[in-house]
């Protein structure tokens, strides 16, 4: 079968994946995109939010394989071949990284890590109050491969975690989508049950993917909902906050302090007010990496299933967008 790897990375990137893709499927032939290839020939395209257009004039593809979990760079190119499937990555791996981040942030908002961080610039020898983890109820939106990963690490930890979702989904069986707990998680769903959930998080940690339902909804009137001084830790696509709302409630102290991985705009210009920002925690989307060593064999996985006729594994919906 011929595959070809396309995406923006550099060539040192795109050597380190070809090694690896190749050593995890020896019995495939693939190419990367600037060098001289067969398009008509291409069965499986593996993309890593590859340049609009870059799919175009593949008759042979079956498969569009993405490298990175979020899918919603890839669907925003209107020229993507409609009927091939598309398979986004979920990997153990990516994960555990993203539970060891939202638990590193979770922690350092309760026991004021991030405060204690900004007395020592001025020197200032002060305690705060010691709060226990059941004290800062935790409101998780998205409860997907990445949220429930998420979710269990918090719990172990002793938060009480909520967790919000489109649909009912299989976390709790009952009809009503009441407050069932899950291994230690409770579950509700739906527009109307994000605004209590707001109003009773002291921290809420975002999930999300993004999607039309899903852009710009942590707004004005959300910081709003939630109770002042509330922390925002956004872990899922920056467009999913509206900055200039962000920016008045933590101006106004309604939002006490801000972790953001992700921004509407990447990297974050050097002059954007929240890099120097006191309740702004800035990280380069680094939340979860994609490792290439485990990626390569999910990768090799489904390709052999497209070679046996099987079902491809994490498949996206795009009319859901996810
Ligand atoms: P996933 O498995 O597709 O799960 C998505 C979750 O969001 C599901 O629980 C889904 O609800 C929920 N959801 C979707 N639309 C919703 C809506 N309108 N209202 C309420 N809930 C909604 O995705 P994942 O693997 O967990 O990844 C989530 C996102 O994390 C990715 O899309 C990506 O943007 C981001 N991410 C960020 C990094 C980083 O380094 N910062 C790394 C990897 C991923 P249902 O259960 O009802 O479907």
């Amino acid at each position: 079968m011929n595959l070809l790897l396309t995406g923006s990375f550099d060539a040192t990137e795109r050597d380190r994946w070809r090694a690896l893709l190749t050593q995890a499927m020896p019995q495939h032939h693939l190419v990367v995109a600037d060098e001289l290839f067969d398009r008509t020939r291409v069965s499986v395209a593996i993309v890593a939010n590859p340049p609009p257009g870059s799919l175009r004039g593949l008759p042979a593809l079956r498969l569009i394989q993405s490298l990175w979990a979020g899918v919603d760079r890839l669907l925003a190119d209107d020229t993507l071949p409609r009927d091939v499937p598309i398979a986004r990555m979920v990997d153990p791996a990516l994960a555990t990284a993203m539970a060891e981040t939202a638990l590193w942030a979770v922690l350092s908002l309760h026991r004021g890590f991030f405060v204690y961080q900004r007395q020592q610039r001025k020197a200032v020898w002060r305690e705060l109050p010691q709060r226990r983890a059941e004290d800062l109820p935790i409101g998780l939106l998205g409860l997907g491969h990445m949220g429930r990963a998420c979710a269990a690490a918090l719990v172990r930890q002793g938060y009480r975690v909520t967790a919000w979702t489109r649909a009912e989904g299989e976390y709790d069986g009952r009809p009503d989508g009441g407050r069932e707990r899950r291994d230690g998680v409770a579950h509700v769903h739906g527009p109307d049950a994000l605004w209590p959930l707001l109003a009773s998080s002291s921290i809420i940690v975002n999930l999300l993917p993004l999607t039309p339902d899903t852009r710009g909804l942590l707004d004005a009137r959300c910081f709003k909902a939630m109770p002042r001084g509330a922390a925002v830790v956004n872990l899922g696509r920056g467009a999913h906050v509206v900055e200039a709302d962000l920016r008045a409630a933590l101006g106004s102290g309604q939002i006490g302090h801000a972790v953001l991985d992700v921004f509407e705009h990447e990297p974050l210009d050097a002059g954007h007010p929240f890099w120097r920002h006191p309740h702004v925690t800035v990280l380069p989307h680094v939340a979860a990496l994609t490792d290439p060593r485990s990626a390569a064999a999910v990768v090799a996985a489904n390709v052999q299933a497209l070679v046996d006729g099987t079902p491809i594994a994490h498949l996206i919906d795009r009319t859901r967008g996810y």
